[in-house]
């Protein structure tokens, strides 16, 4: 398939914002790749899986060098048109297409050769490389029309603006494989493709299952990251014996973060966190604990790390950890520094069979049967069974006492959901006022906080859009050294801005924050339509991503 097809989806899709339109092209386009899935991730705006860790490490200053390296023109010029437009892959339209007489671009590009360079980009690291990237994207440019440079440089930057995110590709496949006739129809086929897509996180497997009517075959297989299963709010224990039933299993909810611990076939093990991050390498601790402590041949089993203090050996909130999580060098040092212990509560894959429409408490009898547990090492989530409040509540004041966070409730006779929010356990905790939302702009601060990121604008998410919620310039620190600094943040957020007009800048919605708050007014000023008062940023959360936010319809349930 020619590039350019793609291009005029693309096309279409920026030219809409309403939600069935987009689905509607893109159900049309799903007709015609049925021979090359892969083409999905294109469309996408990635040229790899959702589950696949690779990045193309595409600065905006290596796209800037590349536009000028195939057009002949300054960098210089090219950042004064960025300045201007604000969108590189504008940039690299206009001066293509100002350019186009002189040079002749005489081959076509394929969907193939765009995947197949940028995928190349992925391979490329340390030294001498720059030239070998700047090489592969030339390639492309040379050969691309004006509003085809425009795809390239977005997608290889990581921001392609057209929006189509995983519920709109869901309806889209729907549309295009089943043809549903009325809602309660479209209803049942967006359980069964989402249900394949939670498991397989790979939409062009999705796809092509669907359309060869073999989803079935989707499962799960170790190695290969799945969606974690979500829990909803309880108001009560009662309100959690009404959502899962009597008798039920209540387990210490830990103040850490969740992990997929793999082990596949060959006895390989590998770590995911719920965002599909590839965490191995920084948990050669985790690794050894499942070596040594874990039974079984392969798996894929559902933990939460906890941080102790290695001298007193009390537990650490999440915060003490969070580090741990993206940190690439000193990993034996930080292992020591922060300790960490494992704390499983479930397994949906044993030896070479999917657990997940077994019932809980089956698949707990399995936990107990393959784990060998060593405190401050790996352990089993602490748990009791019972009917009966006042034993929940006496237990809910131990878990507090120990420095855990509340209670899990979970149903006994529940299966497993992957990436669902089913109520198949839900989550008891004293009152908090906090959701994990994540930043899409920020704004520079004047005179001592020149050079800093100081003010952000913080989004929920309702389905696939990201809705602002607030801004919010307090609970981060002057020092680097106190905790979460402007100067901590604004590193990571320089790296992911798109866009800047004057001080304020548009960033790449990838850091998630805890924003804490006094209560929720209705506000014209935000797309969602509700504002955090007094809003106060807590903490980082390097393991969640924008899926992982809080919803709008969470939100409002706290107003
Ligand atoms: P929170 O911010 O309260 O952790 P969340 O919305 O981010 O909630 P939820 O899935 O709703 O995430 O809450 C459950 C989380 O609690 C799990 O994702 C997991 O990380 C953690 N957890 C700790 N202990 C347990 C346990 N015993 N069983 C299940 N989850 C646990």
């Amino acid at each position: 398939m020619e590039y350019e097809e793609i291009c005029g989806v693309y096309q279409q899709l920026e030219s809409t914002t309403k939600g069935l339109e987009k689905t509607k092209i893109l159900s049309e386009f799903l007709g015609k790749i049925k021979s090359c899935p892969e083409t999905i991730y294109l469309l996408q705006g990635k040229v790899f899986p959702d589950y696949d860790e690779r990045v193309l490490g595409i600065s905006q200053k290596l796209s800037i060098k590349a536009i000028a390296k195939a057009t002949g023109i300054s960098e210089t010029e090219v950042i004064k048109e960025f300045k201007h437009l604000g969108d590189l892959g504008k940039v690299a339209e206009k001066i293509i297409g100002s350019k186009k007489q002189s040079v002749l671009f005489s081959k076509k590009l394929t969907v193939k050769k765009v995947l197949t360079n940028l995928r190349k980009l992925s391979e490329l690291e340390g030294k001498g490389t720059v030239n070998k990237k700047l090489g592969l994207i030339i390639e492309l440019l040379h050969s691309a029309k004006p509003a085809q440079a425009k795809y390239i440089i977005r997608t290889a930057i990581g921001d392609m603006k057209v929006g189509v995110g995983s519920g709109l590709l869901r309806d889209a496949i729907i549309e295009s494989c089943f043809k549903p006739k009325n809602i309660k129809q479209k209803k049942e086929y967006i359980e069964i493709v989402q249900d394949a897509y939670n498991k397989s996180t790979d939409f062009a497997e999705v796809f092509e299952k669907t359309h060869k009517n073999k989803l079935k075959d989707i499962s799960l297989s170790p190695g290969k990251p799945v969606k974690v299963m979500l829990f909803p709010k309880a108001k009560d224990v009662e309100d959690a014996f009404r959502i899962v039933g009597k008798p039920a299993a209540f387990e210490f909810k830990y103040d850490g973060f969740r992990v997929m611990i793999n082990k596949d076939e060959k006895g390989d093990i590998k770590i995911f966190t719920r965002r599909l991050d590839n965490v191995t390498k920084q948990f050669p601790d985790i690794v050894r604990y499942a070596k040594e402590h874990i039974k079984a041949k392969a798996y894929i089993i559902d933990a939460e790390v906890v941080g102790y203090d290695p001298k007193t050996k009390q537990y650490q909130p999440f915060q003490a950890i969070s580090q741990r999580i993206k940190r690439k060098y000193d990993i034996k040092k930080l292992e020591k520094q922060l300790p960490v212990e494992l704390n499983v509560f479930d397994i949906i894959f044993y030896n070479s069979k999917n657990l997940i429409s077994e019932k809980f408490e089956q698949r707990r009898k399995i936990l107990e049967k393959i784990i060998k547990p060593a405190k401050y090492k790996i352990v089993l989530a602490e748990q009791i069974i019972t009917n009966k409040k006042k034993k929940v509540e006496k237990f809910f004041d131990k878990a507090i006492k120990e420095g855990q966070e509340g209670l899990m409730a979970k149903s006994l006779e529940a299966p497993y959901k992957p990436g669902a929010r089913v109520g198949y356990g839900v989550k008891l905790k004293p009152e908090d006022k906090d959701f994990d939302l994540v930043i899409t702009e920020a704004e520079y601060g004047t005179g001592k906080r020149a050079g800093w990121l100081t003010s952000f604008d913080v989004s929920c998410r309702h389905e696939d859009k990201l809705l602002e919620i607030g801004k919010v310039s307090t609970g981060l620190k002057e020092k680097e050294s106190e905790g979460l600094s402007f100067k901590e943040l604004t590193k990571k957020l320089k790296k992911l801005i798109v866009e800047e007009h004057g001080r304020k800048v548009k960033v790449k919605p990838e850091i998630v924050v805890t924003v804490q708050y006094q209560n929720i007014q209705k506000s014209p000023t935000y797309s969602s339509g509700w504002a955090l008062r007094f809003p106060r940023i807590k903490q980082l959360r390097p393991d969640r991503n924008k899926e992982d936010i809080a919803t709008l319809t969470e939100i409002k349930k706290e107003v």
